[in-house]
């Protein structure tokens, strides 16, 4: 799945896990935005793909293979390996944990008594960073099989899971619509709930299920088979399969105006 759609599911959970907190508006938007950036996270394993990754990282690592072939292999540092397993999404937790820890206790000088005291205060950021992540895992899951077989899960298992091929890498456009539409009421619901007494931590919680639940729905009636395994002979033919479905599926003019704004992307949507 594209980068944009998966940031933004991240922030779809932020927005469910920052009604929680009883704290201000600024503890509350960093919930909300690092939980955005864990969901971009496990894609970090796809910079063997950038140009000049041989004759730095690679070089570094004394690596025999190139960029692009540790891309498509099951090394722990290939795509969907480690990067996209429970292991690294608990691993980037405790790290994020122990550096708000430390910037609290060394920068800012504050009178925490330890270690627990900090992640204690920071459970529901360091909460909605484990989510984010694994929200990332799950949404690679309906993506083709390729040359991996699916996300590695639970690394160090060598066992792969997913790569079912119900949605194709891009051009997810409506599951991209859902993802806005969440964050959209939930922080609607966040700014009314200064004016208006309702329980806000149970109503934005059920907007992210109905969304996730409506976009699982999407993904499961796709009615075309995207799935296929090593290097695709019918790229272009799921190319342009996922284009028209989305076209089905919005209607031309809001077709339009999405493709207009992948155009102008620079990264793949
Ligand atoms: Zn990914």
């Amino acid at each position: 799945m594209d980068i944009l759609t998966h940031t933004l599911s991240g922030v779809a959970v932020g927005t469910a896990v920052s009604a929680f907190a009883d704290s201000g508006i600024k503890s509350r938007l960093s919930i909300v935005l690092l939980s955005g950036f864990a969901a971009a996270l496990p894609d970090v394993d796809a910079i063997s793909l950038w140009s000049g990754f041989d004759s730095t990282i690679g070089a570094f690592f004394n690596l025999s293979d190139s960029g692009r072939d540790i891309y498509a292999a099951k090394y722990w540092y290939s795509h969907h390996a480690f990067f996209h397993s429970v292991a690294a999404a608990f691993l980037f937790t405790v790290l994020v944990g122990l550096a708000s820890y430390l910037i609290e206790t060394r920068l800012r000088r504050f009178k925490t008594k330890g270690i627990s005291d900090s992640l204690r205060k920071n459970r529901l950021l360091l909460l909605g960073f484990f989510l984010g992540y694994m929200m990332h895992l799950v949404e690679d899951m309906p993506t083709p099989a390729s040359t991996w077989g699916g996300v590695n899960l639970f690394w160090p298992s060598a066992s792969y899971f997913g790569g079912t091929g119900h949605i194709w890498w891009w051009n997810n456009y409506d599951i991209f619509l859902i993802a806005v539409g969440v964050i959209f009421i939930n922080l609607t619901l966040s700014l009314i709930g200064k004016l208006i007494r309702f329980d806000l931590k149970r109503l934005t919680i059920g907007v992210f299920i109905l969304g996730f639940s409506f976009a699982f729905l999407q993904i499961k009636t796709r009615d075309y088979d995207f799935g296929y395994t090593g290097h695709s002979a019918n790229y272009q033919q799921h190319e342009a399969k996922s284009k028209q479905i989305q076209r089905e599926l919005l209607g031309n003019r809001i077709y339009d105006l999405m493709e207009r704004f992948d155009n102008s992307l620079k990264i793949y949507f």
